[in-house]
This record gives structure tokens, C-alpha cells and sequence, in this order.
């Protein structure tokens, strides 16, 4: 196998090793598996811009499409300080095997700026987003490659890409980005799609699990777009949210949080902590309190080989994008643990947004609720053909998510044969 340092970082290695035990675990041919452990291009970009304090400050950005046998390219574009060519390239991985594991007619690809999103103010944000948008033009379309919010990015940072493409193109081109605002082009329940996808997901591990999940006690890392869903709808369903983080911290309340009172603390103060009734607990703490659902659902690798024998769920719902090691991922299996794996996890968020690109592509808009039932049945169909794949072949469920990824994307390599 041919090495890529260019592309060296801790999540790289998780991909890469999953990847390597998935190929050999399916016999995949030699070739396509090392054409997979490569991305199909991958872009670095300088974005200067001038600040409001006058002077020009230079964040460095990253668009990577990994693979196209299935389609234009699809993901995330996150503002973080941890962002750089390795993680963004692993995760542009992650997302070609999410999209084909959910059936749907992408690659991958994931972009990033380095950068602390909270210490910019909204015309630095504007500036910044239009600025890279121009940089990486040459990456992006409605049939080529369509960004998505990630971390730190939100509906506003999808209007101004949006804006910036179509401006370049002399017309409205919707298509180029999903997560927009409605009012151009946003698909009804975008916004609330992944943490909606993790409530059905769990429904029907618990139901595979012969449990009720009604009245379970969860945990949530991170309380961002994915997790204040997730958590709001567990709640609303009977679930006991007994601790909720975010950058700055936690609250632990094991008799349950009012996660509606906890989001207005968050819109008056900023964060979780502080919440009246609640105790504080650190974001390393909170994943090892007691519970049967722990959702990490904010950055990646916080669960690894020092804390995994700590974590006392039942089961992990990775809301997060790489959330634990490969080392810790033996630990919780040899625990009993059930991990329910990103890329199927996670994946009501590409669902919607491929429900998003098609209403826009048509300029015919479905209602929320047709969306909220497609979905179901998506995440459910899911969810139940990997728990099959890893019943059959004797394999936690990452590994049976991964096998069926995987295949489809060597699959359509074998059809379509190699360029020239
Ligand atoms: P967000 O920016 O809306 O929220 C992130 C949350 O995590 C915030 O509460 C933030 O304070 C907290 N956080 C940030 N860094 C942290 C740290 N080091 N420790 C603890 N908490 C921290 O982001 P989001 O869109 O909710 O995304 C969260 C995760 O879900 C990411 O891993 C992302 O890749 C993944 N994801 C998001 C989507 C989506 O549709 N937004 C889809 C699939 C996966």
C-alpha cells in the first residue's frame, strides 16, 4: 500500500484502519482498495481577511473530494481550530462510505477553515465564508461537489456560499449547498434532521435490543445543532436527559434536566453552564457518568483507549463524526457496549440534504411532514439492513455499517472500470 503523510492525522489513521480491516474483511480487490485510501483531489486554500480591527489576518482552508464512483461529491465544511488536511480528508472518507451505506447517489467530501468561529464577529464570518467560496469555486456545484454544515457552520453560512456561487454564475443556483435557510431554497426539517435521524436510529436499536427507550436516562456531549435536537426530541418523548455539555462545560442532573428551560439559558448566557439545579461536570466527566445512552456529539476522538472502560451506557450513539478511537472501540465491545456507528448515526443530516438538493433541482418543495416519514423510513431500512449484515457475519455493528459502505463504493468502481 502506498503511504500519503500529506493526509497524517489521528482521525487519517482511524479511517485508514478501518478501511484496511473492512477490505480485508470483504476480500476487496487489491486495487480498488488502494485507489479508496486516497482522496480524488484535495484543495488548500489561504483566505485573507481584514478584520475589524483593520489589520489582514490569513486562515488557511481545505475542500476534499475523496471519491466520485457514485456521484458528486457531499459534505460538511466546519469552522474549528482543530481543522486540518488530514482530519478534513478522513472525514471526506467517512462521508463516501455514509452516503452509499444510505443509498444515495454521492461521493464523499468535507471542506474546513482553521479557525475559532466565536472569536469572529458576523461580517469577519461573511467575509471569510465568501472569501473561501471564491477559493474553492473550481470544487463546487450542483452536480459536482455540495456543502453542508458542520461544526461551527450554520443556514447563514450556507445563504453567503450560496450567494458568492451564484453571483459568480450571473443566477440563482440553490443546488450548490444544502442546510440554506427556507426562504432560499432550505428544504422544511433540514435543520433538525440529524438529531432527528439519531431519535429513529435509537427507536430501533432499542427495539433490536428488545428494550423501550421511552423513559431511558441519556447523556449528551455537546449541545450545538445535532445535540439540542437530539436531546429536545428525547426529551419530549419521555427520555431523561441527565446531562448535557458544551465547549465551556456541563450540568449533571440525574433526576433529569428541562432541556426547554436549558436552551433559554443557552440563548441568554451562551453556554449550558451555570444552568440553575443542575451540577457542573467537566466534558471528560460527563461521558463517564452513569446512563444507557451517551451521545457524543461534538467533536471527534473523545472516547478513547484511557477512558473507554469508564463509560458505563448501554449504548453509544455517535452523533459526532469520529467520536472514538479504533482502541476504544475494542474496549466497549469487549464491555458489552452497543456503538451505533457515525455514518449510520448521523446520516439524517445527508439524507435530508439529498431531499433538500432534489427539491431544489425540481424547484418543488415537499412538506415537512413527507420529509420527517422519508426519513424514518431511510434511518429505519438502515439501521436494520447493518444490524443484519453484522448478525450475519458476526461483527459489531461499525463493521457491518462499513461493509455495506464500502462495497457499494467498490462496487460502482468495478461498473464504471479505471480512467483511461
Ligand atoms: P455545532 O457547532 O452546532 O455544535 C457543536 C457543539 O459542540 C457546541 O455545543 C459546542 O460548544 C460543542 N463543542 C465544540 N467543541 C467541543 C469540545 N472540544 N468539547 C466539548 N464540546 C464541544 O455543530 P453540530 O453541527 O451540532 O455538529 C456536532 C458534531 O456532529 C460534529 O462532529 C459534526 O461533524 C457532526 N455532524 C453534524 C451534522 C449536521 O448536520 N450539523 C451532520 C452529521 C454529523
Amino acid at each position: 500500500m502506498t503511504d500519503s503523510p500529506e493526509f497524517d492525522s489521528e482521525l487519517h489513521r482511524t479511517a485508514l484502519a478501518q478501511l484496511d480491516r473492512v477490505a480485508a474483511r470483504l476480500a476487496l480487490d487489491s486495487d480498488i482498495h488502494e485507489r479508496l485510501r486516497f482522496p480524488r483531489r484535495a484543495l488548500v486554500v489561504s483566505v485573507p481577511i481584514r478584520m475589524d480591527r483593520g489589520d489582514t489576518e490569513v486562515f488557511i482552508g481545505y475542500r476534499v473530494h475523496h471519491n466520485t464512483a457514485l456521484g458528486p461529491t457531499k459534505g460538511g465544511l466546519r469552522y474549528d481550530l482543530g481543522v486540518n488536511l488530514g482530519e478534513v480528508t478522513a472525514l471526506a472518507m467517512l462521508m463516501s462510505w455514509k452516503c452509499a451505506l444510505m443509498g444515495l447517489p454521492y461521493g464523499g467530501a468535507k471542506g474546513g477553515v482553521r479557525c475559532n468561529p466565536r472569536e469572529l464577529s458576523p461580517r469577519e464570518l461573511e467575509h471569510l465564508t465568501r472569501r473561501y467560496t471564491t477559493e474553492i469555486i473550481h470544487m463546487i456545484g450542483p452536480d459536482l461537489d455540495i456543502p453542508a454544515p458542520d461544526l461551527g457552520t450554520d443556514e447563514q453560512t450556507m445563504a453567503w456560499m450560496m450567494d458568492t456561487y451564484s453571483m459568480t454564475q450571473g443566477k440563482s443556483v440553490p443546488g450548490v449547498v444544502t442546510g440554506k435557510p427556507i426562504i432560499v431554497g432550505g428544504s422544511a426539517g433540514r435543520r433538525e434532521a440529524t438529531g432527528r435521524g439519531i431519535v429513529f436510529v435509537l427507536y430501533q436499536a432499542a427495539k433490536s435490543l428488545g428494550q423501550e427507550l421511552r423513559g431511558k436516562k441519556i447523556v449528551v456531549q455537546g449541545f450545538g445543532n445535532v445535540g439540542s435536537v437530539a436531546a429536545r426530541l428525547l426529551w419530549n418523548d419521555g427520555c431523561t436527559i441527565a446531562g448535557i455539555s458544551d465547549v465551556k462545560g456541563g450540568v449533571w442532573n440525574p433526576a433529569g434536566l428541562d432541556v426547554r428551560q436549558l436552551q433559554d439559558h443557552v440563548t441568554q448566557t451562551g453556554s449550558v453552564v451555570g444552568f440553575p439545579g443542575a451540577e457542573p461536570v467537566t466534558n471528560e466527566a460527563i461521558l463517564e457518568q452513569p446512563c444507557d445512552v451517551l451521545i457524543p456529539a461534538a467533536v471527534d476522538s473523545v472516547i478513547h483507549a484511557r477512558n473507554a472502560d469508564r463509560i458505563k451506557a448501554l449504548i453509544v450513539a455517535e452523533a459526532a463524526n469520529g467520536p472514538t478511537t479504533p482502541e476504544a472501540d475494542v474496549i466497549l465491545r469487549d464491555h458489552g457496549v452497543t456503538v451505533i456507528p457515525d455514518i449510520l448515526c448521523n446520516a439524517g443530516g445527508v439524507v435530508v440534504s439529498y431531499f433538500e438538493w432534489v427539491q431544489g433541482l425540481q424547484y418543488y418543495f415537499w412538506k415537512e411532514s413527507e420529509i420527517i416519514a422519508r426519513l424514518q423510513e431511510i434511518m429505519a431500512r438502515s439501521f436494520t439492513s447493518v444490524w443484519r449484515t453484522a448478525q450475519k457475519s458476526g461483527v459489531d455493528l461499525r463493521t457491518g455499517a462499513l461493509m455495506e459502505g464500502i462495497s457499494r463504493v467498490a462496487d460502482a468502481h468495478v461498473s464504471r472500470g479505471l480512467y483511461p
